[in-house]
């Protein structure tokens, strides 16, 4: 059995030697209640180097030299609970292990019949429920109207995107590749991208691409690429803060624009968007995204990554783009 602690805290960019493997071949034994579990995917996420720094959040840092955790689908391989058969596959909040003993609690039945496994960690997931609320309960589309959405080819940007387009919008997507903007068009059905890394003026790139302004921003990045956003907000403009990635490495808090002009000028509406806090929501968000995949309306792409060995190198990789859509690891 294997498993990855957190071994030192990330300064900076997080780096392998941040995490330690330990391999401990002792025969795992369950007692009643329980259940043996073996991992099958691993998500990894932007928001897990939050967990990695001893900052205050809005969850607790993970505890040096204990297991780091993220959404995991695992094969229940032995039970002695009641709720789970042999063969079940549950996803949870789980450890970096290849196998591990849980006695049931907060784990989810998913249903590999009806959608691919590694789903239930992207569009049928968090991700999903994330673009899914903190578009509707925020942005509060309404047809016709633009939205940009920042880290558009990543799990959650490129599903608001296609959301926002089933809803009528004008939808343009800032990514940092040009391959990355092709797949935003000619995928997911964005109406216009903008690469911010050959960008010479992000701003004047919005500027062209919607003239009448942006009337929502799903922001995933934060930094200069939302500044620029910034400056074309309308009248009454929602701005979904759902993260920040190109904060998330500083070790100083960067200096940016000041955006309280911009929102008294226009009226804006800015609010920090955390999924966990719209947990009554999560069954109609299930439905209609599965509803969408099902009528081919919503589609999705997932790089994955083999091996368990392999999970820290995927998390870092999100840092430098090397994902489309969802980063997942198939162990
Ligand atoms: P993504 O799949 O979008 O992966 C991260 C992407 O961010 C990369 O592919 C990369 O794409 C982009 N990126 C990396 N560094 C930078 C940078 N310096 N500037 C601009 N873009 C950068 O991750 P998720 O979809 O899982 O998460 C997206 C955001 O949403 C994150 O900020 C995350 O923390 C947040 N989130 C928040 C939740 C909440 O409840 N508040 C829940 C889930 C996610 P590129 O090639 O375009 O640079």
């Amino acid at each position: 059995n294997k498993t990855i602690l957190l071994n030192n805290r990330p300064e900076g960019k997080p780096t392998v030697s941040n995490f330690e493997f330990l391999t401990d071949n002792t025969e795992i034994e369950i007692k009643k209640g329980e259940i043996l579990l073996e991992t099958a995917y691993v998500s990894v996420d932007p928001y897990l180097r939050g967990r990695m720094s001893a900052a205050k959040s809005y969850v607790p840092s993970f505890e040096l030299n204990k297991p780091v955790q993220s959404g995991v689908i695992a094969k229940v391989i032995a039970s002695k609970n009641e709720n789970f058969k042999e063969g079940d596959f549950v996803s949870g909040m789980l450890n970096w292990q290849t196998q591990q003993v849980s006695n049931g609690e907060g784990l989810l039945k998913v249903d590999g019949s009806k959608a691919p496994l590694s789903t239930y960690l992207g569009v049928l997931g968090m991700t999903g429920l994330t673009a899914y609320l903190g578009l509707n309960q925020i942005g509060k589309p309404v047809a016709g109207e633009t939205i940009v959405v920042s880290g558009a080819a990543g799990a959650v940007g490129s599903i608001v995107g296609q959301i926002a387009k089933i809803m009528g919008l004008n939808v343009i997507g800032i990514a940092g590749t040009d391959e990355k903007i092709a797949m935003l068009k000619t995928k997911f059905g964005f109406d216009a991208g903008i690469n911010y890394n050959t960008s010479k003026d992000i701003n004047a790139d919005i500027k062209k691409l919607a003239p009448n302004g942006v009337d929502i921003y799903f922001d995933n990045v934060g930094g200069p690429i939302s500044d620029a956003v910034f400056f074309n907000i309308n009248r009454f403009a929602r701005i979904i803060i759902c993260g920040a990635i190109s904060v998330y490495n500083e070790t100083e808090l960067p200096t940016s624009l000041s955006v309280q002009p911009f929102l008294v000028k226009n009226s804006a509406l800015m609010q920090g968007f955390i999924v966990s806090n719209y947990a009554d929501k999560f069954p109609e968000a299930m439905k209609q995204l599965s509803t969408w995949l099902l009528e081919g309306k919503l589609t999705y792409t997932e790089t994955i990554i083999d091996g368990f060995d392999n999970i820290p190198n995927a998390f870092i990789d999100l840092f430098e783009g090397k994902n489309k859509g969802k980063m997942i690891v198939k162990i």
